[in-house]
C-alpha cells in the first residue's frame, strides 16, 4: 500500500504517518519525492483500514497495490480454482456448466417434471427457490422446508446437483442438508453473517453479485466466505441497476473477463435475473459463454405463463432444448464444452 501525502503536508505530518503505520504492525518506508512524499506500507496482509490513514493530516491519497481482497485473488492464488459436484460436474474448468430450473419450486411434480427436462437437454445442475427473496411481502415467500424436500426429490430422480437459496445465517445447515450448493442472492451479498455461515456449511457457495455492488465489492464478500475453513465460492454475475429502464437490470459481461483477471473463482453468469425477460435470455447467455463464463444460470418453467414468480423471464422446455444446442456450439468455438449429463449420471449411479 502506498500513501502519498499532499503537496503541503509537513515533516511532522509525514512522522505521525509512518508512526500510526507502525503502530498498526506495518513497516514504514518514506519516499521522497521532489514535490511530495509517499510512504510505503509494507507487509499489508489485507488489514489495513485505508480509513485510518485518510483521517491523519496531510494525507492526499491512499493507494493499494494488492487486491484488498486475498483468499479470493488472482495474485495469491495464479491456478483457477474448480470445484467439483457430487455428481461429477466440475465448475471452473473447461467445461461450460449449465444450471437451470424454475425460479421458485411450486410443487413436487412442476420441479421432478423441470429436472427431467432439462436434465434431458443437457443441464447439469437443478436450481429452484424454496425460500425467495421477494421485493414485496406480499409476493409469493417460497414453499420453504416442503420446497427442499420436493428439490431433493427432484435431485436425485434426475441425477442433477441442486443449488437453492439460503435466506439467513440461522437456516444454513438446515437448507444444506437438503442440497448441493448454497445460494446467496443479490439482495443478501454484503450479509456479512450469511456469508461467514455459509462458509462454514460443507457445501460451495454460489454468490450473486448485489444490484449495486462493484465487482471488488463482491471479491470482498466472497473473501468472507473462503476465510472460513474449507469455503468454496462460484461468483455470479446477474445483473445491476441501471439508468436505462429498457430492462429488469443491465448484464455486465465486462465483469466475466475482468473476475477471470482479477480471482481464481469460477463465474457463472445468469441472464435471467440479468434481463428479465424471456425474449433476451438467449442471446444473453450466448454472449456469457462467449466471454468466458464458466457456467450459466437459465430459469425455465413447464408452463411459465402460470408461473408463481418470474414467468416473463422463464424459457419454456423447448426454448431452452434450442438454446442448449447453441450454447454447445459457441462453447466448442471458444475450446471448450458444455459439461456431460452423462458423465453426471455415471457417477451419482456409481
Ligand atoms: C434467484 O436466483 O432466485 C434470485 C432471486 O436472484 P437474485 O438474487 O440475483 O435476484
Ligand atoms: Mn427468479
Amino acid at each position: 500500500m502506498l500513501i502519498v501525502m499532499k503537496h503541503g503536508a509537513s515533516e511532522e505530518n509525514v512522522a505521525a504517518v509512518v508512526r500510526a503505520v507502525e503502530a498498526m504492525g506495518y513497516e514504514a518506508e518514506p519516499i521522497p519525492g521532489r514535490r511530495r512524499t509517499a510512504i510505503a506500507l509494507i507487509g499489508n496482509d489485507g488489514r489495513v483500514d485505508p480509513g485510518r490513514l485518510y483521517a491523519l493530516p496531510g494525507v492526499f491519497r491512499v493507494i493499494h497495490i494488492s487486491p484488498p481482497y486475498r483468499k479470493a485473488s488472482r495474485d495469491w492464488h495464479p491456478d483457477s480454482t474448480v470445484i467439483r459436484l457430487p455428481n461429477g460436474v466440475r465448475l471452473g474448468a473447461r467445461e461450460v456448466v449449465v444450471i437451470a430450473g424454475p425460479c421458485a419450486v411450486e410443487s413436487e411434480e412442476q420441479i421432478v417434471d423441470t429436472a427431467r427436462r432439462v436434465r434431458a437437454a443437457g443441464a447439469t445442475v437443478l436450481r429452484g427457490g424454496a425460500f425467495k427473496p421477494r421485493s414485496s411481502p406480499y409476493s409469493f415467500q417460497g414453499l420453504g422446508e416442503e420446497g427442499l424436500r420436493m428439490l431433493a426429490v427432484a435431485g436425485r430422480e434426475s441425477g442433477l446437483a441442486v443449488v437453492t437459496e439460503v435466506l439467513d445465517a440461522d437456516s444454513v445447515q438446515a437448507v444444506a442438508e437438503h442440497v448441493d450448493i448454497l445460494q446467496i442472492g443479490a439482495r443478501n451479498m454484503q450479509n456479512y453473517p450469511l456469508l461467514r455461515a455459509a462458509g462454514r456449511a460443507d457445501r460451495p457457495v454460489l454468490l450473486k453479485r448485489g444490484m449495486g455492488a462493484s465487482v471488488e465489492e463482491l471479491l470482498l464478500a466472497a473473501e468472507y466466505v473462503l476465510l472460513e475453513g474449507e469455503g468454496r465460492v462460484i461468483l455470479c454475475e446477474r445483473g445491476i441497476r441501471s439508468f436505462d429502464p429498457h430492462a429488469r437490470n443491465l448484464l455486465d459481461l465486462t465483469a466475466i473477463p475482468t473476475i477471470k483477471e482479477l480471482s481464481h473463482l469460477p463465474i457463472i453468469a445468469d441472464p435471467s435475473h440479468g434481463t428479465g425477460s424471456r425474449g433476451k435470455v438467449p442471446p444473453l447467455a450466448r454472449a456469457a459463454v462467449a466471454a468466458g463464463a464458466d457456467g450459466v444460470m437459465v430459469e425455465v418453467h413447464p408452463n411459465p405463463a402460470e408461473a408463481v414468480s418470474d414467468g416473463a423471464q422463464s424459457l419454456t422446455p423447448e426454448q431452452f432444448d434450442t438454446l442448449m444446442s447453441q450454447l454447445r456450439l459457441i462453447a466448442r468455438a471458444i475450446g471448450r464444452d458444455l459439461a456431460e449429463p452423462a458423465l453426471a449420471a455415471a457417477v451419482a449411479g456409481a
